[in-house]
């Protein structure tokens, strides 16, 4: 162990020497004393207002010059105003905030381009709805808009009860009148549900002979098996991933608007967090076109492998759980601004849908009524330890979805039979990690596992949470501070479409911790905003092994950066949800310029 540290000290002097050698050392030994080397010249200087660098020292400098991709300097204004040339655009910012922009941690990039096109169905302040005659009213305005045509899909996104006066979950039924011939599927805020109307039912072959499969949930009508409405998890999944999409063409004619929806927040690297085999052939294609200019990290979802496989090893004939020898090749690295980083893994579904899996039962009925309800798996264990095991042996980064603590202990486990400790340092990324109990940030630590939490559920469902399972495990919901005591890496995400697009209220509910009414949840777990910015910024760029390139202010790293109106550190905490960012540069580009209002 002393042995491994020495030696990474030692290198790390050695390439410092090294790099010091180069400047120092490049004239013939006897030369005559140098006139200074004129320092390379910067495209744009950014200065004029406060610049978070997100550095380890929390330092703020003055000024940042770039040149091509890359961060040229950042400093005193004197020093970086060097290199400034005839040809350097000054960008004086006014007093605005410059800082890295976002690093997406965790979300659903192919969402992107399917919502601008599907109706608003969430509760406030996301959407209108607050009782399920919204729901009709919305549904109404929408075929209009959009021109839906007797027997085409009508698809809504947000759907969740907790938003309805009425306090349960709205009934097939409760659709039909207003929709008699055209199949109806609002997506559960979760994305891992849905209710579906008659029509819809018909068209996807439910009905009261179809069994409810296991790690599903199928409500059914009182004292009938007829299906009620609502279905979640394995019992929607599949549906969900036969839906016939728009036309290609259609697809790719929305990523524009789909990269704006990332890039107007200040977000320039973006997740796809569970990624299907036709949407990976959906993205290379887009690559290939040229039509990327943010970068988007794919999670292949591991149960698609074998189909995604086939592309870049078309002998291959096995079953997800054994990935031929070349796989770790087609991970790692960007072509066309597309890069697969590692397998998805899901081992439960969500807390406010109550299908996470967690040790301890409910205080509250599960989904379909049951008493003593804590969830279930989606995957037995022995499936979870294997796909892992072969994973690890193929050097596969591996991000798991787990928001039950019960889901997070099949991930520890599977870990430990295969025999992985943190120095290897696998960055096995636990998705949600929502429901963790204290015991297990020791495992974290043990495993090298890194959380990336999703603080903003405490705004969304925060009060859903305390009801279900009580104050004291509510109240340990996303534990960053403790967390990152113990020197785990944390990231913060937003999971969109489950909640927006949204860094400055993600960055303000990790430190404010308030639920819609307004209590504090788990005080403790509150963090400076500093560590709440690098959860948006270093450390989740740290998870996808791009921390050398992205997430900071620094010479070397990549020009990605934002304008933001107010600075995040300073202004008033209440105020933070409403900074706005005001231009986006990707690698040195301007890609998201904001209007005057
Ligand atoms: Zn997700």
């Amino acid at each position: 162990m002393t042995d491994k540290i020495d030696r990474r000290e030692f290198i790390k002097t050695a390439v410092g020497a090294a790099a010091g050698a180069l400047v120092v050392a490049h004239l013939p030994a006897g030369a005559a004393e140098p006139q200074a080397e004129a320092p390379q010249g910067a495209e744009k200087i950014f200065r004029g207002g406060p610049i978070v660098t997100m550095d380890d020292a929390r330092r703020e400098v003055q000024a940042v010059a770039i040149v091509g991709d890359k961060i040229l300097a950042a400093g005193d204004e004197a020093e970086v105003m060097k290199h400034k040339t005839d040809a350097t655009e000054i960008v004086d910012l006014g007093g605005k905030t410059l800082m890295p922009s976002f690093v997406d941690a965790h979300g659903h990039f192919m969402n992107a381009p399917q919502i601008v096109k599907w109706a608003n169905v969430s509760g406030p302040p996301v959407g209108p709805v607050t009782k399920i005659a919204d729901i009709v009213t919305v549904l109404q305005d929408h075929v209009k808009k959009q021109g839906i045509k007797k027997g085409d899909w009508i698809i809504g996104y947000g759907y969740d009860r907790s938003n309805l006066a009425e306090g349960r979950e709205l009934l097939a039924s409760e659709l039909d009148p207003a929709f008699p011939d055209n199949p109806v599927m609002l997506i559960h805020s979760s994305n891992h549900g849905a209710v579906l109307n008659s029509v819809a039912f018909k068209a996807v072959g439910y009905d009261e002979n179809t069994p409810t499969p296991p790690g599903g949930i199928i409500n059914r009508m009182e004292g009938t098996n007829k299906p009620a409405g609502f279905l979640m998890e394995t019992a929607f999944l599949p549906i969900f991933g036969s839906m016939p999409q728009p036309p290609e063409r259609e697809m790719l004619d929305t990523l524009d608007a789909a990269q704006q929806l990332y890039a107007s927040v200040g977000v320039t690297t973006c997740q796809e967090g569970a990624t299907h085999a036709k949407d990976l052939a959906f993205l290379r294609k887009a690559a290939a076109e040229g039509l990327l200019y943010l970068d988007i990290v794919s999670l292949p979802l591991i149960l698609n492998v074998p189909a995604l496989l086939k592309e870049y090893a078309p002998s291959f004939q096995g079953g997800p759980m054994e990935l031929p020898e070349t796989t770790a090749q087609a991970f790692g690295h960007y072509k066309d601004r597309l890069k697969l980083q590692g397998l998805k893994f899901v081992m439960d579904g969500s807390p406010q849908g109550k299908t996470a899996f967690w040790s301890q039962p409910l205080l509250t009925k599960g989904p379909g009524g049951e008493e003593n309800w804590r969830g279930q798996p989606l995957f037995p264990p022995e499936v979870v330890n294997k796909s892992m095991k072969e994973a690890y042996a193929k050097g596969i980064q591996i991000f798991s979805h787990c928001n039950g603590d019960a889901s997070i202990d099949m991930m520890i486990d599977g870990a430990r039979a295969a025999g992985i400790k943190a120095d290897e340092d696998r960055r096995t990324v636990i998705i949600h990690s929502q429901f963790q109990r204290p015991d297990q940030l020791e495992a974290y630590v043990d495993l090298g596992f890194s959380p990336s939490y999703f603080t903003v559920h405490a705004f969304y469902w925060g009060e859903e949470h305390v009801t279900n399972t009580g104050l004291e495990r509510a109240s340990f919901i996303s534990p960053m501070k403790s967390a990152a005591a113990k020197g785990l890496v944390c990231s913060n995400h937003s999971d969109f479409s489950v909640t927006p697009m949204d860094p400055m209220r993600m960055m303000w509910s990790a430190v404010v911790r308030t639920t819609r009414t307004g209590r504090v949840l788990g005080p403790d777990e509150r963090i400076d905003r500093w560590e709440s910015l690098k959860a948006l910024t270093t450390n989740a760029a740290w998870q996808i092994r791009e921390e050398d390139q992205k997430g900071k202010i620094a010479p070397g790293m990549l020009a990605d950066l934002v304008i933001l109106d107010a600075n995040p550190l300073t202004v008033d905490t209440d105020r933070i949800p409403e900074i706005k960012a005001v231009e986006t540069f990707k690698e040195g580009k301007s890609v998201y310029k904001r209007q005057p209002a």
